[in-house]
């Protein structure tokens, strides 16, 4: 006889949009505006952002827009993808006008395709890695 099993509702993961300290920044998203903090003390702007500085540690933090375009600083074929990606995808860092890095998913040229210092857009794409809700983040164009 087949044992009878208890089907578990699995609980939504991190990050919870409405609890988060940097709930700006994925509302931002949801608009398809890119923002992080700059500490107003030192004036350090970082990303991902923070919730306190970490040059001077500071929690005197202020949102900033972020530049939507930017330069291929590295990139790499990836091979093994979180579920909702078709392998091989290319991922990269882009360093914007700012100097600020960001790690994120080119959707427009393959790795064969880019060079680095290639011009790349910043652009927002709904994604769905979280089952429980969709939700816009940002994304590479190679111009
Ligand atoms: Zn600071």
């Amino acid at each position: 006889m087949e044992e009878e099993r208890e089907i578990m509702e699995v609980p939504p993961r991190y990050p919870n949009f409405e609890q988060t300290a940097i709930k700006e920044f994925w509302d931002a998203l949801e608009n398809e505006k890119l923002i992080t903090t700059r500490c107003e003390s030192c004036g350090k702007i970082e990303f991902p952002p923070k919730i306190i500085c970490t040059s001077c540690y500071s929690d005197d933090m202020e949102w900033v827009d972020l530049p939507l375009q930017g330069k291929l600083y590295s990139f790499a074929e990836m091979f093994a993808v979180p579920s909702g990606f078709n392998p091989p995808i290319t991922v990269a860092v882009v360093e914007l006008e700012n100097g600020v890095r960001l790690f994120g998913h080119v959707i427009n040229a393959s790795y064969d395709e880019l060079k680095v210092g290639d011009d790349i857009e910043i652009t927002f794409e709904e994604m769905n890695w979280f089952d429980y809700k969709k939700h816009k983040y940002f994304v590479f164009k190679k111009k």
